[in-house]
């Protein structure tokens, strides 16, 4: 049973009033004047088909603004399935039976990143489950080959938690930017879809930690996980302005049924756009990727994600044998192509809902490397 976004999922009509309301609110958050938390709620609770247009057009103006119809590409490179964590939405968790793990070595990983190279890439982002395996000498030592290699790249991790410490070392070894997703910003929900071993705080420290150290930080949610209800959205809606993360990271949640939570429904499209475009307006200037999972659950759906404030799209370039293996969730999309295929495939969709595409580095705007240690 559904407990977000009532209206939408209930094909409601709102009075003439309400959907005033609702239109003034999205147009004062669109004039960057901060919403109350009971003013986000009203959204959420009452917007309809009817408003989702008003939305998605606001959101696009702003990005325009900041981004024009630019959309920036990041090689994706999924270098590990071994993971010691056991969030309870994810096909490669710690308990996952049946999951074939694999590991890329260094020289793997620089190979993915000559192939990204060649397609135009400037930003690599390397991605794992949470291996022990990969060191911070490890990292190191990969990320001195990748920037020794490619000069004019920018590198993202995306390991997971890790100790201030290794956050500090990563960055002074060159590492740009970190995706870590807070997957939500409510406690409870939190503690509902993680094992009792996770940590709702350490997340929330880690987060911290890598703005503080001076990364470009990816913080993110996923929509329609089970028993989520509006008021955590509108939590991760004011997490992610008291923090402000550079890059969104926004997906649908995606059942997997080889999880502790099969069985439930996964989050919809409507739903995934609607916080997307509420996120570019929260944050106009963010960096905020069109998500696989929203391509992966509707066959436009990144591309409607670019007319909703998207900005950002992250080809795979693992080796193809590999990506099969890294299901976080099922029917992922891009698991058989080659890493050109991929390229020529994303551009198309760009360029067919009337974007281009950037292959510069694709900083945040504003943003200084802090090189004060
Ligand atoms: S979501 Fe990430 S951290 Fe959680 S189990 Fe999956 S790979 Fe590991």
């Amino acid at each position: 049973m559904k407990t977000i976004f009532d209206k939408l999922n209930g094909n409601c009509k709102n009075s003439a009033r309400v959907s005033d309301k609702v239109i003034d609110l999205i147009d004062k958050l669109a004039k960057n004047t901060n919403l109350e938390r009971d003013e986000f709620l009203y959204v959420l609770n009452n917007i309809t088909a009817r408003e989702t247009g008003h939305l998605y057009k606001r959101a696009y103006e702003v990005k325009h603004i900041h981004y024009q119809n630019r959309v920036y590409l990041r090689g994706l490179i999924e270098i590990s399935n071994y993971c010691k964590m056991g969030c309870k939405y994810c096909g490669i968790n710690y308990k996952a039976q049946g999951v074939e793990r694999y590991r890329l070595t260094i020289e793997e990983i620089v190979k993915c990143c000559q192939i990204g190279y060649d397609l135009g890439y400037r930003t690599f982002v390397i991605q794992s489950g949470e291996d022990s395996y990969y060191s911070d000498k490890l990292i190191i030592e990969m990320l001195g080959f990748i920037k020794d290699k490619f000069s004019d790249v920018r590198i993202t991790l995306s390991l997971g938690e890790r100790s201030r410490e290794s956050y500090q070392k990563l960055y002074d070894a060159g590492a740009d930017r970190y995706l870590l997703r807070h997957e939500t910003a409510s406690r409870r929900l939190y503690e509902h879809v993680h094992p009792s071993f996770m940590s709702f705080d350490n997340r929330r420290k880690c987060l911290s930690n890598l703005k503080e150290i001076g990364y470009q930080v990816g913080a993110g949610f996923m929509v329609g996980l089970p028993t989520q209800t509006n008021e955590d959205l509108v939590e991760d809606l004011i997490y992610l302005r008291e923090l402000g993360p550079e890059m969104i990271g926004i997906g649908p949640y995606l059942c997997h049924e080889d999880t502790e939570l099969k069985g439930n429904e996964s989050g919809t499209l409507e739903e995934t756009l609607v916080m997307v475009a509420m996120a570019r307006l929260t944050l106009p200037k963010a960096l905020l990727p069109a998500t696989t999972a929203l391509g992966s659950l509707h066959a436009i759906g990144r591309e409607k994600a670019l007319k909703s404030g998207a900005n950002v799209m992250m080809p795979n370039i693992s080796p193809t044998e590999n990506r099969a293996k890294y299901e976080i969730y099922q029917n992922k999309i891009c698991i058989t192509d080659a890493s050109d295929q991929c390229r020529n495939c994303i551009e198309a969709r760009i360029v067919g809902v009337g974007h281009e595409i950037d292959l510069g580095v694709g900083d945040y705007i504003d943003f200084e490397r802090n090189e004060e240690k």
